[in-house]
């Protein structure tokens, strides 16, 4: 489980805890997530997204 951040506003996605809050499941790799999914704090869609992993 890796987590990534946000380029454009610095929000961390942890695929160990996922996004229930947004229907994605803790455990979700980040390929997993759906192409519809946006960042929640810029509102970047996901195929637009630029995303640098943090290794831990
Ligand atoms: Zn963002």
């Amino acid at each position: 489980m890796r987590k990534w951040m946000c380029l454009i506003c610095g929000f961390v996605y942890d695929e160990s805890k996922g996004m229930p809050s947004q229907g994605i499941p803790a455990g979700t790799s980040w390929g997993d997530v759906p192409e519809s999914w946006r960042c929640p704090d810029c509102g970047q869609k996901k195929s637009g997204f630029k995303m640098r992993p943090i290794d831990s």
